[in-house]
C-alpha cells in the first residue's frame, strides 16, 4: 500500500485559491477549514477498522432472508444510534431465502478423489442421492452457447474461464455471466448440472459462491463452483480420459420471500436539509465467510465517515444520509426497493456513492455529473490527491446499489477502491476480518469523509448528467496503463 501524505491547512487554502482563478471555488473557506480538520481526525481513527470488527464478530454472515440478516438489521439501528445520527430508520424490503445444507462433490472414475465446490446462490438440490454423470469442459462460456443441442444430454456442463487480475476489477465482467446464466444455458443443451470454474483471482482450495438465476421455461438444473485448482485437476484429468465421472451432492432449500431492511442513518442538513448527499454499502454478505471485505469494509467506510463529521460537532448544509442495503448480493433488491421509496426525492439527490469493493486504499474519484460541473469535480480531486487521489473519468455508475439511480438522472461518483486482491477472497469462507488492512480503509473512510462535508457544502450545480445509453458497461472503460 502506498504511504499517505499528510498535507496542510496552507496548502489546502492554496489550492482552493490557486484554482479560483480558473473557476468560481465552489466551497466557502469555513468548509475548506473543516474538511482539513477533519482530514486530520480521519487520518488518526480506526473507526472504520472497529466498525467492520464488531459486525463480523458480533453477526459474521449476514445472508439475505437469514436470522443473521435480521441480527445485522439490528446491530445496524443501534450502531446508528449510538454514534449519534439525528434520523435513524429502516424500510422493508421483501427478499428471496435461500439457504445452503450440503455441497459436494467426487471424481468417482477413473480418478477417485474429492473435490471442492460450493453451491451457486440460488441453486435447486440434485436428488437426495446426488447425481452422477460426465462432464464437458467449455473453455468459457461462448463456447458453451456454441454446443448443439442435446449434446449435453445427461452430462455435467464445466466452464473453465480463468478470471483475470486488474485493480479496478475488470477481469469480474467478463466470467460472471457464466455464474448468473450458465446453469440455463447448459439445461437447454440437455446438461443435468452445471460445474463453473470459480469466478476468482486466487489459487486457494476455496470455491467462489455467487447468485444465479433460472431462465423462464428451462429445466432448473443444480449449480456450483469449483476452486480453481480442482478446476484445474479436472482439466489434466480430462487430458487423459474422456470418460470422468462427478458425483455432485447439493442439497438446499428455497423459502417463501422473507422481509429484510435497508437501514438508513441521516445527519440532518441546515440550509439544505432537503437536499441530499448519499453514501452507502450494503449490510448483507454470503453466507460462508464473516462478509468483511464484501461488505462490512463499505459499511465501516462509509459509518466511519459520517462518525468523523458528527463527532467534529459539525452540520453539513445539505443532507448526509448513509444507506445500508439489503440483498445486494442476490440482484439490488433493496437497491430496487431503495429507488422505489424514494421517487418523490430523487430530484433531490444532489450525489451518491457507495463503497463496496473491500477495504482500499481508494485511488481515484470518477462522477457521472453535467459538463458544467467538471471543473468542480476536478478540484474535488486535487483536494483528495495528497489522501492518493486521482481524478478518474465522468462514466461512473456509483457502485453497485447506486447504479439504479443514474438512469433517473442523479449524479453519483465512484470513489475507485484498489480491488487488486479483492477476488481473491470475494464470495468464498476466507472473506474475514483478516484480509482489511487496518490502514487502507482508515485511508478510504477519511476520502469518503471529505466527499461527504465537501459535496454537502458545496454550491454548484451537477446536473443534467449524461444519461447512461442503453447496454453501456457498468464499468469504466479499460485504462492502458497503471493497472496491475
Ligand atoms: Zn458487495
Amino acid at each position: 500500500m502506498r504511504s499517505l501524505s499528510f498535507i496542510t491547512k496552507a496548502t489546502l487554502s492554496g489550492l482552493a485559491l490557486l484554482s479560483s482563478s480558473l473557476y468560481a471555488s465552489p466551497y466557502s473557506s469555513a468548509t475548506l477549514d473543516a474538511a482539513e480538520a477533519l482530514k486530520q481526525q480521519a487520518l488518526n481513527s480506526s473507526d472504520a477498522y472497529q466498525i467492520v470488527e464488531d459486525l463480523t464478530t458480533e453477526i459474521g454472515p449476514r445472508l439475505t432472508g437469514s436470522d443473521n440478516d435480521l441480527r445485522a438489521v439490528d446491530w445496524a439501528l443501534a450502531r446508528m444510534t449510538t454514534l449519534g445520527f439525528n434520523n435513524v430508520y429502516k424500510e422493508p424490503v421483501e427478499v428471496p431465502h435461500w439457504v445452503r445444507r450440503v455441497n459436494q462433490a467426487e471424481v468417482i472414475s477413473p480418478y477417485p478423489q474429492p473435490l471442492v465446490i460450493t453451491a451457486l446462490g440460488n441453486s435447486i438440490s440434485t436428488p437426495k442421492a446426488g447425481l452422477t454423470a460426465a462432464i464437458v469442459r467449455f473453455a468459457d462460456f461462448d463456447a458453451l452457447k456454441a454446443a448443439p443441442e442435446g449434446s449435453l444430454t445427461g452430462k455435467l456442463a464445466f466452464i473453465d474461464h480463468k478470471m483475470e487480475r486488474y485493480r479496478d476489477g475488470r477481469g469480474y465482467g467478463p466470467v460472471v455471466k457464466a455464474r448468473s446464466q450458465g446453469a440455463s444455458v447448459a439445461a437447454s443443451k440437455g446438461a443435468v448440472g452445471l460445474l463453473l470454474r470459480s469466478v476468482g483471482t486466487d489459487s486457494a482450495r476455496f470455491a467462489h459462491t455467487g447468485t444465479m438465476r433460472y431462465a423462464d421455461g428451462i429445466t432448473k438444473i443444480p449449480a456450483a463452483a469449483l476452486s480453481a485448482p480442482d478446476a484445474d485437476q479436472l482439466t489434466r484429468m480430462l487430458a487423459r480420459h474422456s470418460d470422468i465421472q462427478i458425483k455432485l451432492d447439493i442439497q438446499t432449500e428455497i423459502h417463501p420471500p422473507a422481509t429484510s431492511y435497508n437501514v438508513i442513518g441521516e445527519i440532518s442538513g441546515s440550509s439544505k436539509a432537503d437536499e441530499i448527499v448519499l453514501i452507502g454499502a450494503h449490510l448483507d454478505s454470503w453466507d460462508e465467510g464473516t462478509g468483511a471485505l464484501d461488505d462490512g469494509a463499505g459499511v465501516g467506510i462509509v459509518l466511519g465517515a459520517a462518525k468523523q463529521i458528527i463527532d467534529a460537532n459539525l452540520t453539513p448544509e445539505r443532507t448526509i444520509r448513509v444507506v445500508l442495503f439489503a440483498a445486494e448480493e442476490v440482484g439490488l433488491i433493496g437497491a430496487k426497493a431503495y429507488r422505489d421509496a424514494h421517487k418523490s426525492e430523487l430530484d433531490k439527490h444532489y450525489i451518491a456513492a457507495e463503497a463496496d469493493f473491500g477495504a482500499g486504499p481508494i485511488y481515484a474519484l470518477h462522477s457521472r455529473v453535467s459538463e458544467t460541473a467538471l471543473p468542480q469535480m476536478d478540484q474535488l480531486a486535487a483536494l483528495l490527491a495528497p489522501l492518493g487521489v486521482e481524478r478518474g473519468n465522468n462514466n461512473s455508475w456509483g457502485g453497485p446499489d447506486m447504479s439504479v439511480l443514474p438512469p433517473l438522472g442523479v449524479p453519483v461518483a465512484g470513489l475507485a477502491l484498489d480491488g487488486t486482491d479483492y477476488f481473491d477472497y470475494h464470495h468464498t469462507p476466507d472473506d474475514t476480518l483478516d484480509k482489511i488492512p487496518p490502514k487502507a480503509i482508515q485511508q478510504s473512510m477519511t476520502v469518503y469523509t471529505l466527499f461527504s462535508w465537501l459535496m454537502a457544502n458545496s454550491n454548484t450545480e451537477l446536473r443534467p448528467i449524461p444519461l447512461p445509453k442503453a447496454g453501456e458497461s457498468r464499468r469504466a472503460p479499460p485504462k492502458p496503463k497503471a493497472d496491475k
